[in-house]
């Protein structure tokens, strides 16, 4: 297959909401990357952060950029030191770039690595018809996986390692927060045997997909009592496990209070800024064990991705909302921020 010079990719040219679709140069793998050529991508959160340019992405981002980093795609070329992965493998990446030497690499946690690097934000991203990346973060796709589906492993991976931190089957669980990531751990309670699935959401839109994915209860923050619900729904005991995945101060509070004595509390969402807690009265006194969640388990969570895709326990199709060819990412974009929707998916031209 004959590689062109030149592609369409989603940049962010300059400072300042939006971004632009542009004619770039094919990216040149280096020894120990693949040359990927795009058929599905996915929007994330922190895509819609840099589109906006709030104050993380103006610290962070050097401009031009091309943008994203969720995708599925065939490797049209290997770098010359490349041996494990051959052109037409079946891809989506790993997007923490670890360095391998630290402490966190050497004792088997590169996900929480010192010199963490992030694709599509430290580096050239994949909203666009060609991506590099180095092989060691190309994951082989089990071909039964749809390219959209492959697409969304990485937001996945969030879900699963986080509500997954611990045995879920025959559990309760509390989700707060239905963004894209919190309405893929419905499904991955769902798929794993959780008991009670109650998940909270100020969105109509989005809890009502949650019951699509298997949720059991929602419930309005705004316009109900969090704490009084779950305390009803679980008999008074409080529900054995909490999934923060909303980064909203208020559903962290009151998510703890919703945990039972003794239960686990396992946190995605990212905060603006410091946040108060009774740390005695919610965490100490009642034993509750708390985790951290930086993106995924490497590479653990990505077997656990495929199997449970490969062989369809997770059921992903009211997740996907919107399908947009590259030419529309403005409005893919604009949707986004509006919020009623569940995942984006963006397509590079003929796919
Ligand atoms: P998102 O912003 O799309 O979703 C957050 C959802 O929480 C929204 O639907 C919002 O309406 C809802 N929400 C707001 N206030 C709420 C409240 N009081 N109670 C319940 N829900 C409330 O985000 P996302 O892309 O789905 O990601 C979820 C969170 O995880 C974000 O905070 C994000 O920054 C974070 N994140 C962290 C990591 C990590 O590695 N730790 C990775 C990905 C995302
Ligand atoms: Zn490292």
């Amino acid at each position: 297959m004959s590689i062109p010079k030149t592609m369409q990719a989603i940049v962010k040219t300059r400072e300042g909401r939006g971004a632009e679709l542009r004619e770039v140069p094919v990216p040149e793998p280096g020894p120990g990357d693949v040359l990927v050529q795009v058929t599905a991508t996915s929007i994330c959160g922190s895509d819609l952060h840099i589109w906006q340019w709030n104050s993380w992405a103006q610290k962070r981002i050097h401009l031009p950029q091309i943008m994203g980093h969720e995708l599925a795609g065939r490797v049209v070329e290997v770098g010359r030191d490349v041996r494990h992965i051959q052109p037409g493998a079946f891809v989506s990446a790993e997007t923490h770039l670890a360095c391998g030497v630290c402490y966190q690499c050497r004792t088997g946690r590169p996900e929480i690595c010192k010199n963490l690097r992030i694709l599509g934000v430290d580096t050239t991203g994949v909203f666009a018809e060609y991506a590099v990346f180095p092989a060691t973060n190309a994951i082989l796709n089990d071909e039964r996986i749809p390219p959209e589906y492959a697409s969304l492993q990485e937001p996945l991976g969030n879900a699963i390692d986080t509500v997954l931190s611990e045995d879920v089957s025959g559990k309760s669980i509390l989700i707060t927060g239905l963004g894209p990531v919190g309405l893929l751990a419905v499904a991955v309670a769902k798929a794993c045997g959780a008991g009670l699935i109650i998940a909270s959401e100020p969105n109509p839109f989005r809890r009502e997909l949650a019951l699509w994915l298997g949720a059991t209860h929602v419930v309005d923050p705004r316009a109900e009592n969090l704490v009084e619900v779950v305390n009803r729904l679980t008999g008074g005991n409080g529900v054995e496990v909490l999934a923060e995945m909303s980064g909203n101060p208020k559903a962290l509070a009151d998510g703890l209070r919703c945990v039972t004595p003794g239960g686990r509390a396992s946190v995605l969402g990212l905060y603006d800024g410091e946040v108060m807690l009774d740390l005695n009265d919610l965490i100490v006194l009642r034993a509750v064990r708390l985790y951290g969640v930086t993106g995924r388990k490497m590479f653990s969570t990505w077997y656990k991705a495929q199997e449970l895709l490969a062989n369809r326990r997770l059921e992903l199709a009211p997740i996907v909302t919107h399908r947009f060819p590259f030419e529309r990412y403005q409005e893919a974009f604009e949707l986004m921020s509006d919020g009623n929707c569940g995942k984006i998916l963006l397509f590079p031209p003929g796919h």
